[in-house]
């Protein structure tokens, strides 16, 4: 391509002196200014891009200027201003016009022009000049100013176009990485889902030797003599570790299986309270205030109740181990999403319930809240978090139509919102 231009170029340089050397050969042939002022011109005209990368920013400027200046020599040495030369001054015109912007080049052009007109004080000064003149005179300025303006208009229009060229060359390079970022991102996700599979099946593999274990420490403790202490501890310990294992490979195969969902419409505030129950089992002795503030009158929602049970209980586990077993305060808020309500852009003027969970606990950190959605993502001791049970909600909710974020403050308690459409 560079190649290709250089080669037109010399092509173009050599018609350049050709014409030149044309009007070398012209009256008057023995004016040795005037012929040295052409070949200036020309050598200038062929070297001009190198001088405008010398001479910097202003470069394009001190261009035109020059060529003002040897289009000047040239027509006064060819007879001033009835010169036959004078279309000359057409070179610095054009020149500005390619250059520059629309009000720069009628000022160069001006410049030009009057450099032209400055050959009547000479010729003022021998003779008095006929009005036939003057009105040649004004239509020869005004032709360079058309020819300016022509010029300028298509070289504005062209860099109009380009620009508009480049945007969309740049606009199909950011579409075309996006394509391949998303392919990418495909090829992860089958990863992950044969990875998935996988795993699950292994899982599942896992839990028929578990319940040997279990039933075999249970026979064994009962063979052994069941007053001995230390017997009796181990068989504990293994029964209820096989258990923890148990359900942390029920968690993972409620992930890993893809969600059948059967909807009914169903009361929120009855399920919520179902899983509220369900945690308050689990812990029966912790010092945890929940309050409750349900609206009345709450439309039913359709949702599987099992899976939406397991998402509340999943929220409410979260927030018995964020606030601890001290002090700890819990409010539950169930309110009917109107008109304007929903808490996504997306969901407003969906009619809808909102489930609110406000702890006093810890708070999420800031470089983790982009995480907690994330599966196996846990800050919690081992053997005590699988870090499914968020990202096992989201599915939930999102399959649902329904979404779900939080709100969170550095040691100042979170609150999650799920909105649920009706
Ligand atoms: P897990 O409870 O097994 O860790 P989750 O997906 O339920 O998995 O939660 C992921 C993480 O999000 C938790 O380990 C915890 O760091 C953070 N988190 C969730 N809920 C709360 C909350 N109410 N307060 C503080 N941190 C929370």
């Amino acid at each position: 391509m560079a190649a290709q231009e250089r080669r037109t170029f010399a092509w173009m340089d050599l018609l350049w002196l050709v014409f030149l050397a044309g009007l070398a050969a012209l009256d008057p042939i023995f004016e040795i200014h005037k012929q040295l002022t052409l070949l200036g011109i020309g050598l200038f005209q062929i070297f001009e891009r190198q001088f405008i990368k010398i001479a910097g920013p202003r470069g394009p400027a001190y261009s035109v200027l020059i060529k003002i200046g040897l289009a000047t020599l040239l027509v006064s040495h060819t007879g001033g201003i009835n010169s036959s030369y004078y279309p000359i001054y057409y070179l610095p015109a054009i020149t500005a016009a390619m250059d520059f912007g629309a009000l720069q080049t009628l000022l160069w052009t001006a410049l030009a022009s009057l450099a032209y007109c400055s050959h009547l004080i000479p010729a003022l000064m021998e003779y008095s000049f006929p009005e036939a003149d003057v009105t040649e005179l004004v239509i020869r300025n005004l032709f360079i100013f058309l020819a300016a303006l022509v010029v300028n208009r298509i070289v504005m229009e062209n860099r109009r176009q380009s620009s508009r060229y480049q945007a969309l060359a740049e606009t199909l390079a950011d579409t075309n990485r996006r394509l391949e970022d998303a392919q990418a991102e495909a090829r992860r996700s089958d990863r992950l889902a044969a990875l998935g599979q996988l795993s699950a099946g292994l899982a599942h593999e896992v839990r028929n030797p578990l319940g040997v274990i279990k039933g075999s420490a249970e026979m064994l403790h009962k063979v052994l003599k069941t007053d001995e202490a230390l017997s009796s501890e181990l068989a504990n310990n293994i029964s209820s570790e096989v258990n923890r294992l148990n359900a942390l490979i029920s968690r993972f195969l409620d992930f890993a299986r893809p969600t059948q969902i059967e909807k009914h419409p169903e009361s929120i505030p009855a399920l919520v309270d179902r899983a509220l129950k369900a945690v308050h089992d689990r812990w029966p002795d912790a010092a945890v205030a929940v309050e409750r503030h349900y609206a009345a009158n709450l439309p039913k929602v359709p949702v599987d109740a099992q899976l939406f049970e397991q998402v509340f209980t999943n929220l409410f586990l979260n927030a018995y181990e964020a606030v601890g077993s001290g002090g700890g305060k819990i409010r539950v808020s169930i309110s009917e999403a109107k008109e304007t309500a929903g808490i996504q852009d997306g969901d407003r003027g969906r009619q809808g319930v909102i489930v609110e969970i406000e702890d006093n606990g810890p708070g999420i950190p800031g470089e983790l809240r982009d995480q907690i959605f994330n599966p196996f993502f846990t800050t919690k001791p081992t053997g005590e978090g699988t870090g499914l049970g968020l990202s096992l909600s989201y599915d939930i909710i999102n399959a649902h139509g329904g979404n779900i974020k939080f709100d969170t403050k550095e040691n100042d308690g979170t609150d999650f919102i799920v909105y649920l459409p009706a």
